[in-house]
Parts: structure tokens; sequence; C-alpha cells
């Protein structure tokens, strides 16, 4: 069904077609704790008729989200462990987050970050805030990317972005720009010729990855407004979550996979999803995406893919996790055979 507004309570879903009435309670339960979003774009894809409609999964609040379990973590990767000042993350010597709002377009049910995202969640930089966090990046000459994240910064005004962008500019050290977003995907609307402009900069490489985890969020709408973004000569990569039910097949995968790159944004991480709390049922195995990776690198061009990553729980960092291909001497080829090497002489 089609919707005008931003869909922000279960009541709301409920109103467009999206949970039956019976579910109210419940959800209003998960949505007290965690927030809910589901733009007119992203409203519009669910076949509400599907009960697995891998885009209702990734944005419908379920009662399953009552349930954290024990390894389940408010903070699973450890930001806070590893944020000196407000709005900083500084977790390996080279880059750092520069968080500037909590708030999101869509609000993910698989959220890593879901106890600090939303409405309610840690408010937006103050400015003083903002100028702690320029300080720390400008006093840190081995700070050479800083990656703008959130929330999303994409719903930030284009004025607001421009400001940031002069700061960093100001900023010597800082080579690259990297914005994490979803919003060219679930309100490309919003992906304006001014928002696009606020990006730029004279002395930085600027990038934009897309957090993108079905071929069915790459709309039209949504690739005419990378299409902007990459135009403007600012590169795009692609940030997948391994989901169950969503996109924990080849051909689910190799479609988005392929989908990005014609959309020219390069595949970058397939993120292990996280153990945010109550996610329990959106999460596959390691085997089952080292699997995953295993059949598409077979059959799909090398373009197409991404690093398998896993967050170390702890705030350790980001690992690729396989699958390997070379063990006890040997060589597995795509089919699955296995040649010595360097190869035996004779
Ligand atoms: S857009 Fe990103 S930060 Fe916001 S809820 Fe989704 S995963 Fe979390």
């Amino acid at each position: 069904m089609t919707t005008a507004k931003t869909l922000r309570s279960p009541q709301a879903l409920a109103d467009a077609g999206l949970i039956a009435p019976e579910r109210l309670p419940a959800l209003e339960r998960v949505a007290a704790q965690y927030s809910v979003a589901i733009t007119p774009g992203m409203a519009d894809l669910i076949d509400a008729a599907d009960p697995y409609d891998p885009i209702a999964r990734q944005f419908v609040p379920a009662e399953a989200e009552l349930q954290a379990r024990p390894d389940e973590s408010a903070d699973p990767v450890g930001d806070f462990a590893h944020s000196p000042v407000e709005g900083v993350v500084h977790r390996y010597p080279d880059r750092c987050l520069l968080k500037l709002n909590h708030a999101c377009a869509v609000y993910c049910r698989f959220c890593f970050r879901r106890e600090m995202v939303g409405p309610e969640g840690l408010r937006p930089l103050s400015p003083a805030a903002l100028d702690a966090a320029m300080a720390y990046v400008a006093e840190r000459p081995a700070i050479w990317e800083v990656i703008v994240t959130g929330g999303d910064p994409f719903i930030l005004s284009p004025r607001r972005l421009r400001e940031v962008m002069r700061r960093l500019d100001d900023i010597d050290h800082v080579k690259v720009v990297r914005f994490h977003t979803r919003v060219p995907a679930v309100e490309p609307e919003t992906i304006t010729d001014e928002l696009v402009a606020a990006l730029g900069s004279p002395g930085k490489a600027v990038y934009v990855a897309l957090h993108a985890n079905h071929a069915r969020e790459l709309t039209p709408a949504a690739r005419a407004a990378c299409a902007k973004i990459v135009d403007a000569g600012i590169p795009m990569l692609g940030q997948t979550v391994l989901l169950a039910g969503v996109n924990d097949d080849p051909e689910t995968l190799t479609a988005l996979m392929r989908a990005l790159v014609e959309t020219r944004i390069k595949p970058y991480y397939l993120h292990h999803a996280d153990l945010a709390p109550g996610t329990s049922h959106l999460r596959t195995s390691i085997e089952q995406g080292q699997a995953l990776m295993r059949a598409m690198r077979g059959a799909v061009s090398g373009l197409c893919q991404p690093t398998y990553i896993l967050d170390i729980p702890g705030g350790h960092g980001k690992v690729p996790v396989g699958p390997g291909y070379l063990t006890d001497g040997c060589v597995e080829d795509p089919a699955g055979g296995r040649h010595a090497y360097p190869p035996r002489a004779g």
C-alpha cells in the first residue's frame, strides 16, 4: 500500500495494514524499547500478504525482539569503551567514527546501535560537543580517515553537512571522509543536488557507504539517488548485514551484490549480524555465512564479492571470517577441488 508519511508506531503499521491488530499489545512493548520508523518508500515495497517479506523483516517490529539472550549486549561492538569524547569512537589508529546524530530515516530491527538510536535515543551533538570532537581529531595527526555515521548523517540538513565538511577541510591530516547511510535507498527523494554538493571537498577524498540488504531496496528512485552521488565524483561502497530470512541464500545475496555493482556501488562488507539485544531470530551462524561466500566465489564476478566481516564483541575490532581457501599446503578451487600450493615438482 502507498503511505504518505513515515510510519512511526505499531498503530500506524496496523492502520497501514502491515501488522494484524491483535499483535498491537506485544508490538507496543517492543516499540517502547526500540524505535520504529518505516519510510513511505520502504512501506511501499512490503508485500503485506507475504509473511516472509524480506523488507518487512528488516523494519516491522517482531515479538521475538522482547527475548534478549545472555550473549547479547546493549553495546555489542564496544563503542563506549573506545569513545574518548562524545561523538567520537576511536578504535584503530588511522581512523575514527564521528557520530553526529542518533536518529535515522528507518529503524532496522537488527541495528547494533539499537539501544542508542531513535528519537528518544542519545541527543545529537551539541555545538560544544562538536567543537570538542573536531578538536580531538585535529590534535591527532595519525587520524587519516573520518567516518561520519550516527544514526544516519544523511538525515541532517545540507547546511549542517556542509558545516561539518568545512571543519574537516581545515584539518590537513584528514585525507578521507566516509559517510555511512541508508538514506539513498530508504528515502531517495531527500538526496538533493544541495545535499550532494554539501559533501564535496576540494582537499579530501569523500566516499559514501550505502547500507542495503536486499536487491528490492535498489528501486529506480534509489538508483537515481546513488547516480547523483557517483556522478558528483563520490565513489560509493556497499555494506550489507547478513540476515536470516532476508538475504541468507545465494540467489538473494547474489542479486543484491549485482544490483549494487550495476548501481556503481562496490560491495565492501558483508557484516555478520552483531549480538544486539532481541535479534537472535535475524542472525545466521558464521558457518552459514561462510557457505554463502563460498557459493558466490565460484559463481559471481569478483566485483560483486564483499568481505565477510565479524565485529568481535567487546570492542576488539573487525576481522574477516573467511572462508579460507588455503589449508595444509593445499589451495581449494571454486569448485571444491584441492591443489598443492606451491605445486609439487614432478
Ligand atoms: S540506519 Fe543504521 S544506525 Fe539507523 S537503525 Fe538502521 S542500522 Fe541502525
